[in-house]
């Protein structure tokens, strides 16, 4: 990788780098080989945007608790600046790598039509994590290049910090759920979400009813109208004390959101949804898949419980049917697969427009975090952004270039500084790599493009 120079957002690093560059010290070979452009102003001297060209892409895979692995991925361009991006968490990292062939020697600029051109290898849930990883680096380079942080170029902030929510594990003890609620909020949260699930409820007699030889996979991969599971009155009334203990904890001022309820039935989801009508639930998630568009709109009719579906969602068709219908009260894209930085934050308008806000899913490392945070400030309807790392010591020494701590009683400050406004610490991230892989390795093994996929229709 060819050397990177420290910028930060302001009149005087720019003039500085001018200075320097006069001076003929800036940036060795790379900085003297492009071509500056005077004509535009406040460009960041270190590249010519017109004749920057996308040279490499490597990835790392990094391990940590929580959702994983989660792929790493630089773009490496001909004037020395270069992205980061992040792979959906759980994905490969051959989402992205089948994507090099398609753009090096593109123009890392042309954000959006080198989207357009890769869009075709984005898909729901997991699929889209390499496009989407892509385009979060493309959207740094452009910032590095014109001095700029991502959120500027998507149109300025709405809020200077970005509000976070906090995953909390389960227990099957009530009173042990309300300590961990406890402590989350001493942690200055604002905002609480707590798993629930009819897991918990499987060996109490009495509380769940499903065909005895159920296999793993119909539990998991039937859809939830299919599994002819439903819950009881006693469990309902089980799941009603782990509910009543949290809020016991923190009360009743704090937002208080709901997850990974299981594959129930939709009659089920509506049951449970009224008997949590008393504890002023913020959402419940993810009841069914979110393409039954009917099924959303009978649960949601049926309860004064807000639901929330969309972090497997690629791409805006299916927010808008969601929102146009009122199918649920809020939608929860997961940027990483739904389209990533500008196709988000355009996601987040078109449901301003029906009266839908929007909350974000994310269980990444902070490079994906950081796209995150710069579409949230960027996307007035936000709410909150989820987070699964507040556990995880190490999960802020993973970069370098923001404040810390990364997340700072319940916020994290939008970075000023050029692009995502992160860059890696390296030394860190080896400590955490998935066993048997390299750090950001050659490979030219994805030089090759074996597929005529130019053409998309005829
Ligand atoms: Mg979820």
């Amino acid at each position: 990788m060819a050397e990177q120079i420290p910028r930060t957002f302001n009149r005087r690093s720019v003039l500085k780098s001018s200075l320097a560059l006069v001076a003929g010290g800036l940036a060795g070979a790379s900085a003297r080989k492009a071509e500056a452009e005077p004509a535009i102003k406040n460009v960041n001297l270190n590249s010519s945007p017109s004749k920057l060209q996308i040279t490499d892409m490597r990835y790392a895979v990094i391990v940590k608790p929580g959702p994983s692995p989660c792929v790493l991925i630089r773009i490496d361009t001909n004037q020395g600046v270069y992205g980061l991006g992040e792979v959906r968490d759980v994905a490969n990292y051959q989402y992205a790598m089948v994507l090099k062939s398609r753009i090096v020697g593109e123009n890392p600029l042309n954000v959006d039509a080198l989207f357009e051109k890769i869009a075709q290898f984005g898909g729901i849930s997991r699929q889209a994590g390499g496009v989407c990883a892509v385009e979060m680096a493309l959207w740094d380079i452009a910032g590095k290049v014109y001095n700029c942080p991502v959120y500027q170029m998507l149109g300025g902030k709405w809020r200077d910090k970005i509000r976070i929510y906090a995953d909390t594990t389960e227990s099957d003890d009530p009173k042990e759920y309300a300590r961990r609620a406890k402590e989350r909020k001493a942690m200055g949260l604002t905002w609480m979400k707590m798993d629930l699930g009819i897991e918990m409820l499987k060996d109490q007699p009495g509380m769940v009813m499903a065909p005895s030889d159920m296999s793993k996979w119909e539990m998991r991969n039937q859809p939830h109208p299919f599994t002819a599971i439903e819950v009881t009155d006693k469990g309902i009334a089980r799941m009603s004390e782990y509910v009543d203990a949290v809020r016991g904890a923190i009360g009743y001022d704090m937002p208080l959101s709901m997850d990974h309820l299981g594959h129930v039935g939709v009659k089920s989801a509506i049951r449970l949804c009224r008997a949590f009508e008393k504890y002023n639930l913020e959402w419940m998630e993810d009841l069914i898949p979110w393409y039954y568009t009917d099924l959303w709109k009978e649960i949601t009719s049926s309860t004064t419980t807000p639901t929330i579906t969309g972090e497997d969602i690629y791409e805006i068709t299916d927010f808008e049917k969601l929102c146009q219908t009122h199918a649920v009260d809020k939608i929860h894209p997961d940027l990483a697969t739904s389209g990533g930085i500008l196709r988000t934050h355009k996601i987040g308008d078109m449901a301003f427009r029906y009266g839908v806000p929007m909350a974000m899913h994310f269980a990444g490392t902070p490079v994906s975090c950081m796209a995150n945070v710069h579409c949230a400030a960027a996307t007035r309807n936000f709410l909150a952004l989820e987070n699964h790392s507040l556990d995880v010591p190490f999960w802020q020494n993973l970069v370098n270039g923001i404040e810390k701590p990364i997340v700072n009683k319940g916020y994290i400050t939008v970075p000023d500084t050029p692009g995502l406004g992160v860059t890696l610490n390296d030394e860190e991230c080896k400590k955490h790599l998935k066993p048997g892989t390299g750090y950001f390795e050659p490979t030219p093994m994805w030089d090759e493009k074996q597929s005529f996929d130019d053409y998309i229709f005829s």
